[in-house]
């Protein structure tokens, strides 16, 4: 692996000569916002089903078991801060150098961040549906009320369910197919924080790959796709996008 700095300087040169970029993170791209990454090897998925706590059916057949589980989870992702990655690239999409960003995350940070163009390919945690009348409350509100009951019930007699997409569920088709586009817009593709293991998401750089986009791969573990992409990273997120950010003032691509 070439120097940290050049490989910095051959990001840059990639990155302008086929700019926008379309930015792809994982669950990487959280943990410096303190989100534990539950499928890291020491980290909760590794303990405890989530099949059993964190599922679809979990929540049909035993709605307290999985609200215990889930208002802890709720509340500490509704607390969250985007850290200094999340403003970087909601920086550099101000700048004309980020088409948008594909996420696996559920936080919603890359908003906060400051990006506008998200798709959240396993939902988010903003809002809850009823599952019977479909009736929208915020995550707020529900959180309130597993503060007095444990299992949150709509009026019509119905459970709300978050707008996550559970253990067992479907991704949501139409970020899917916003996303499965942007595999065929020759943008080059940068992955953050994914070690590319949960499919269908983690097929998405593959099929940009093969449809002639150049990826770059940043992450602390090995991932499939490392042979395929021209530059690869295995350090700390933030540490890479900060000194691209400084790469590219430096170079006087961004002001
Ligand atoms: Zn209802």
């Amino acid at each position: 692996m070439q120097e940290f700095k050049n490989r910095i300087k051959l990001l840059v040169k990639l990155l302008v000569e086929n700019r926008p970029a379309v930015v792809f993170t994982g669950a990487g791209m959280s943990t410096a916002s303190g989100i534990p990454d539950f499928r890291s090897k020491d980290g909760l998925w590794s303990k405890v089903d989530p099949f059993k706590v964190a599922s679809i059916d979990a929540l049909r057949r035993n709605p307290a078991t999985f609200y215990e589980f889930y208002k802890e989870r709720l509340s500490m992702l509704l607390r969250a801060h985007p850290n200094e990655g999340h403003k970087i690239l909601g920086r550099l999409e101000k700048a004309g150098l980020i088409q948008a960003i594909i996420t696996q995350n559920i936080d919603g940070l890359h908003q906060k961040g400051g990006s506008t163009r998200v798709i959240e390919l396993h939902g988010n945690m903003r809002e809850a549906h009823c599952m019977r009348c479909g009736k929208g409350i915020s995550s707020m509100k529900l959180l309130r009320m597993l503060d007095s009951e444990n299992v949150p019930y709509c009026d019509c007699g119905g459970i709300y369910k978050v707008d996550v997409v559970l253990f067992g569920e479907l991704l949501p088709e139409v970020a899917l197919l916003e996303a499965m586009e942007l595999t065929r817009g020759g943008y080059l593709w940068i992955v953050l924080g994914s070690s590319l293991v949960v499919m269908p998401a983690a097929d998405l750089p593959r099929q940009a790959f093969l449809n002639g986009s150049p990826i770059v791969i940043v992450n602390r573990e090995p991932t499939y796709l490392d042979e395929y992409a021209t530059i690869l990273f295995r350090e700390d997120i933030v540490d890479v996008l900060r000194a691209l950010e400084e790469e590219l003032y430096a170079q006087g691509y961004i002001s």
